[in-house]
């Protein structure tokens, strides 16, 4: 936790969330009346609420109350930084609730995340923060990028586990930085990347265990941070998603891939290993193929 600082130092983020601030509660209550929450994949649904930010496999749109967004997960898988782009059905519905169940679980270990609730089958509300432009990877064996940059056997296991970061820019296309950029060009203070590296050596450990529960080897994943403003104090949580999206998963006995490589790689069945990981991790019973008619969920 860390006290609020200058707002002259908040970047636009917050400077655009103070003027919402400033709204009249007859204007925030016309804003609220235009948030209807939405199943489909329209481009008349989307157009109903503000879209505040559209990425590659996500949309952000204004949420019902100040400081809340929702997340909408949409079917497009890219890689190779947008140069390969495919639409997938039933990829957003699925990383929707595997994101959820991971979240949840996170949340209840008091491990600070932005997931309220899930809304529908392609839509979360979070709590709305200012993203710190980096993406964390963090890694147990070695696969990706890694193996191509250091010449390892892929699936080594590495000394221990290791966190890297890439400077969240799509025309760089996302480069490798090192401590001293972050805090040199100030995406990141020394006490926030301190947070952010314990913050991901939690959720490592915790989807270590989780995934090996169910037989799956948690290679690498990545995933981002923002800043939480609460009370005059601000503080580091989780964002983003946790799917195989970002995540590598192999299947411990069979050495299967139940990731977005698949994609990557050119392996099909991206969605069949996405089903898989949300069966065995309970959030799908094994009869749920059809996922326009909604997954089950097991309670
Ligand atoms: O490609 P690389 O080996 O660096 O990826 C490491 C991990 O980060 C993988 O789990 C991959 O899915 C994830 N990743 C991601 N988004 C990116 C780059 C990597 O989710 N833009």
């Amino acid at each position: 936790m860390q006290c609020r600082p200058d707002s002259a130092t908040l970047g636009p983020a917050f400077a655009a969330r103070a003027r919402k601030d400033l709204h009249s509660p007859a204007l925030l209550a016309h804003e609220r009346a235009k948030f209807t929450p939405h199943i489909g994949n329209t481009a008349e649904h989307m157009t109903r609420r503000r879209k505040i930010y559209e990425g590659k496999a996500k949309v952000l749109y204004e949420g019902p109350e100040p400081g809340t967004l929702v997340q909408y997960f949409k079917d497009d898988a890219t890689a190779g930084n947008g140069a390969r782009h495919e639409v997938i059905d039933g990829k957003g519905v699925l990383n929707n609730r595997i994101s959820e169940f991971i979240f949840t679980k996170l949340n209840g270990l008091g491990i600070p995340t932005h997931f309220l609730r899930r809304i529908n089958m392609r839509e979360q509300l979070i709590k709305e923060v200012e993203i710190i432009p980096l993406e964390i990877i963090v890694r147990n064996f070695a696969a990706g990028s890694l193996v191509k940059r250091l010449g390892l056997e892929p699936g080594t296991q590495l000394p221990r586990s290791i966190i890297e970061f890439c400077y969240k820019d799509d025309a760089l296309h996302d480069p490798m930085v090192s401590e001293e950029h972050i805090t040199a060009f100030g995406w990141a203070t020394p006490q926030e990347l301190d947070d952010i590296m314990s913050l991901a050596i939690r959720v490592n450990d915790f989807l270590t265990g989780l995934f090996m529960g169910v037989g799956i080897q948690l290679v690498d994943f990545k995933i981002e941070c923002g800043r939480l403003y609460e009370n005059d104090m601000m503080r580091i949580i989780l964002a983003d998603e946790i799917s195989p999206d970002n995540c590598r998963l192999w299947d411990i006995k069979t050495r299967n891939k139940l990731d977005k490589d698949r994609f990557r790689e050119n392996l099909g069945g991206l969605v069949d290993a996405y089903r898989e990981v949300a069966q065995r991790l309970g959030i799908l019973v094994e009869t749920d193929n059809a996922l326009t008619t909604g997954p089950r969920l097991v309670q």
